[in-house]
């Protein structure tokens, strides 16, 4: 099953999205729909199952070209993105009165994977230009250029060009045939954290660093454990506020645990059985109250994906 956020339906048009005179068509097409965010959320239809609201061009006066972000095509209708923030107040609020604001990850259950990825794309590009505003060589403001997929310097002694940036993380299923004979996989937790939740281990990808080393640095890091046969598993765009999650497994050559040298509250061995568990009602673990990290997440997949035997040596 595709992982929430990646089952991106639109065709991103990459190769006609810098033709000024295509995109002006689309941009004034009646087909023409715009998500748009306000403050990191998204409007939502509550009253038709947590549909994304999408608005039309005529619903949003006086908007330009110049402040929208096109996401892609489907079935030749044309998608934009929109920062709410850009509309006048009384276009926002009878927009507002429309829906409900809600973040992303509040509403992921309800929602269809097509759309959690089309609304993770306009996040995280919306996001982008927000925290991209001046340019990073010369400090003078930058403009959005290029459907919205680039912001270029308005210094024109410098016009350096910005593109949208995606933060790797790398996110690993540890496993180990622990020395009572037991296969164990490895979670940790993080104080700020719901009681209870553990999840696979996980951390940015240093400058200079292959994802295979980071794998290695990270685990030894958060839980002092050395790991072997880093291998890739799939990933996953995680636009919380802009990475792409790597997801990988590695076999564990030690077992002693310690976490006193990183920021985790706490790491465990954890069996298939009780992974099992966690979510079962008047179980020893569901008495501790472990839970498992959130649905929509690669951290999940991984766990019930090692859970399954599905992924992993053992
Ligand atoms: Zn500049």
């Amino acid at each position: 099953m595709p992982l929430m956020y990646s089952s991106m339906p639109l065709d991103r048009c990459s190769n006609q999205r810098n033709n000024k005179r295509w995109l002006d068509r689309e941009f004034s097409s009646a087909s023409a729909r715009f998500y748009l965010l306000q403050d990191d959320q998204h409007l939502f239809d509550l009253s038709d199952n947590f549909r994304p609201l999408l608005l039309q061009r005529s619903q949003l006066a006086k908007l330009s070209i110049n402040s929208c972000i096109f996401l892609g095509k489907d079935l030749g209708r044309p998608f934009f993105a929109l920062d709410a923030n850009k509309l006048n107040s009384d276009c926002l609020a009878s927009i507002s009165a429309l829906g409900e604001w809600q973040p992303l990850r509040q509403v992921t259950s309800n929602l269809a994977a097509r759309d959690s990825a089309i609304l993770a794309l306009a996040k995280a590009l919306v996001y982008w230009h927000k925290t991209h505003l001046y340019c990073g060589k010369c400090a003078s403001l930058n403009q959005l250029v290029e459907a919205g997929h680039a912001r270029r310097c308005t210094n024109i002694q410098c016009h350096n060009m910005t593109f949208p940036r995606t933060d790797p993380a790398v996110i690993m299923l540890v496993e180990r045939i622990c020395n009572d004979g037991v296969p164990r996989c490895l979670l940790g937790r993080q104080a700020s954290w719901p009681a209870g939740v553990f999840s696979t281990l996980a951390g940015f990808v240093d400058p200079g660093e292959s994802l295979e080393q980071a794998v290695r640095r990270e685990v030894a890091e958060e839980s002092g454990i050395q790991v072997t046969n880093v291998t890739y598993i799939d990933s996953q765009p995680w636009p919380f506020p802009a990475s792409i999650m790597l997801g990988f497994t590695a076999q564990a050559s030690s077992e002693e645990i310690d976490i006193s040298k990183d920021s985790l509250q706490d790491a465990q061995w954890f069996s298939r059985e009780q992974l099992r568990q966690f979510s079962a009602r008047d179980s020893a673990s569901a008495r501790k109250g472990y839970r498992m990290s959130s649905a929509d997440s690669i951290s999940h997949h991984l766990i019930d994906a090692w859970k399954n035997q599905l992924i992993g040596q053992y």
